[in-house]
């Protein structure tokens, strides 16, 4: 565990990601700003702290490894960390970019995306941090919540493991009395396969859960994409409902396949 008799080190590490997980930090506010009275912040170049070498108590890594580059860094940064935090679907699970992983078209969309491919030093393949280094704990979501975030980082404060919540979108959003979006509206709702930790955001707003947090423990992704098909959705459809954010998670990766294995390509109501 981290010795409290100094102010602990942190440092937040950026690889393959749109930055958004890094926004969570900076979203704590005022409470980034009562972190940093107990922590010491060595290196987090969105808000301006560049040491990327610094020792640290606890490394928060955000992005996936798309590079070879990033697969060298991440060594470095585990070497130089006690604790690894992942944050974010694409540190935990390869994120958007790895839908690359699915077709291994990674030459044909880079040379139809890019004006000068030829300078872009991508791998084929987007992978979680987890599949290079050993990773302590993993905080989900694309992007991850704020208040998640804090109390990861208050637990080990205080000398004790994060809560590391594995239960299913449903579940919170039956316990803040929502009104069930795939009952009421018959809209393909990801949450009883998905991880939760947001909220249940999606629901309280009336919409559908899209997966972003990834498989909840135990999902049973083959009795919700037989609830799809009986919402009307082809197997392309339901494909694309697993092959989203979390497309190189195993459960989703694999119910997606599934799904894509039977898709005649017919028209699909998504
Ligand atoms: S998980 Fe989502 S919000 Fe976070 S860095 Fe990746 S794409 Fe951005
Ligand atoms: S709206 Fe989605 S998350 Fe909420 S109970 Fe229904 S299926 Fe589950
Ligand atoms: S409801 Fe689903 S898609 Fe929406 S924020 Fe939560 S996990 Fe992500």
């Amino acid at each position: 565990m981290i010795n409290l008799e100094k102010r602990p080190r942190i440092a937040v590490h950026k690889f393959s990601s749109c930055d958004g997980c890094q926004l969570a930090f900076l979203n704590l506010g005022g409470d980034l700003l009562e972190l940093t009275k107990r922590v010491e912040i060595m290196h987090f170049l969105e808000a301006g702290l560049d040491d990327p070498e610094a020792k640290v108590d606890i490394a928060f890594v955000e992005g996936s490894l798309s590079t070879q580059d990033e697969i060298e860094r991440i060594h470095k940064v585990r070497e130089s960390s006690r604790y690894m935090i992942t944050i974010g679907a694409c540190a935990t699970a390869g994120g958007l970019q790895a839908l690359r992983n699915l077709d291994n078209q990674h030459e044909q969309w880079r040379d139809a995306i890019y004006a000068k491919p030829e300078f872009i030093k991508t791998l084929n393949h987007a992978r979680p941090i987890a599949d290079e280094v050993r990773v302590d704990f993993e905080l989900w979501g694309c992007p991850i919540n704020s208040r998640q975030l804090l109390a990861a980082v208050n637990s080990l404060l205080f000398g004790v493991p994060p809560i590391d919540d594995r239960d299913k979108v449903c579940l919170e959003c039956k316990r803040q009395q929502r009104v069930c979006v795939m009952v009421t509206e018959d809209k393909p709702c990801l949450g009883p396969v998905t991880r939760t930790g947001c909220g249940a955001l999606c629901p309280s707003f009336g919409r559908d859960c899209y997966g972003c947090y990834g498989p909840a423990d135990n999902p049973n992704t083959a009795s919700l994409s037989g609830r799809f098909a009986g919402l009307g959705l082809l197997p392309g459809a339901i494909a694309r409902r697993f092959l989203l954010i979390n497309s190189a998670a195993p459960a989703f990766h694999d119910a997606g396949l599934i799904a894509r294995s039977s898709d005649t390509g017919g028209e699909s109501h998504d």
